[in-house]
């Protein structure tokens, strides 16, 4: 079954000189439990794929299904209610609120969706075991790592057990051997939970641990290629 399937999305941007095509004719499909690496050079279009699926931003034209619904043409609230249920985010710099502790941070999708205190402090402690860090939980982000303040952020996406996993460049603020670390924690998750990730990265040993890449330039695919 697919999860994500796009049908000649193309998405221009018009301002005062004139229309970018950030992209042209995307063929896009990504069934339940891939691992897919988005790469290509700097301005190919990669960040406006990712806000495209992960419905941060609609297409100019074509079609966009996810799980089933099509949702290029849905309205702003459906459109918000549908993100907030079937997609976590992961960043490059964290977003994480600096004056809230780890769990703190985790709990905030769940109080903006009316969850109660204790069942959402069962939840965001659940969380931050899964990536590691339940001896953490009441730091806040300046008394923590580059790599735990990005496992804080992971957990905050898995707290609202969300079908797909959007990062952009998520290893990009971190050395090579907490990138790595955080690699492997998104590995474990599409393997032992089942979820969907979808990463932009610069970097292709980083790309090498999604199942299959697909490389963009000049806001088209130019070439996939599945990992053995
Ligand atoms: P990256 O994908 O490399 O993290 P960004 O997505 O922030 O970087 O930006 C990629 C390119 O898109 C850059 O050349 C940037 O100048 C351009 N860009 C991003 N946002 C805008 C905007 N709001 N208006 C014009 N250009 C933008
Ligand atoms: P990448 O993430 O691969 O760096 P982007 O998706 O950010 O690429 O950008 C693709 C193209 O669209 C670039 O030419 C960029 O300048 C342009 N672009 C991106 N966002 C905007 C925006 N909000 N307004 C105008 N142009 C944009």
């Amino acid at each position: 079954m697919e999860l994500l399937e796009l049908k000649g999305i193309s998405k221009e941007y018009r301002s005062g000189k004139g229309a970018v095509k950030a992209l042209s004719d995307i063929n896009l499909s990504v069934k339940r439990g891939e691992f897919v690496s988005i790469m290509g050079p700097s301005g190919s279009g990669k960040s406006t794929l990712l806000n495209v699926i992960g419905c941060l931003d609609r297409p100019s034209a074509g079609e966009y299904f996810l799980d089933g619904m099509k949702v290029d043409r849905v309205s702003d609230d459906k459109l918000s209610e549908i993100r907030n249920r079937y997609i976590g985010f992961v960043f490059q710099n964290f977003h994480l609120l600096q004056g809230l502790d780890a769990l703190g941070n985790v709990e905030l999708p769940l109080i903006y969706r009316g969850i109660g205190s204790a069942e959402r402090k069962r939840r965001a402690k659940e969380a931050l075991d899964a990536v590691g860090l339940s001896d953490r939980i009441h730091h806040r982000p300046s008394e923590l790592s580059g790599g735990e303040q990005q496992r804080v952020a992971i957990a905050r996406a898995l707290v609202q057990e969300p079908l797909l996993v959007l990062a952009d460049e998520p290893t990009g603020s971190l050395d090579s051997r907490t990138g790595r670390a955080i690699m492997e924690l998104f590995q474990k998750l599409n393997t032992e939970r089942g979820i969907t990730v979808v990463m932009v990265t610069h970097d292709r040993d980083m790309a090498r641990y999604g199942r299959r890449i697909v490389r963009l330039l000049d806001g088209r695919i130019k070439e996939e290629e599945f990992i053995g």
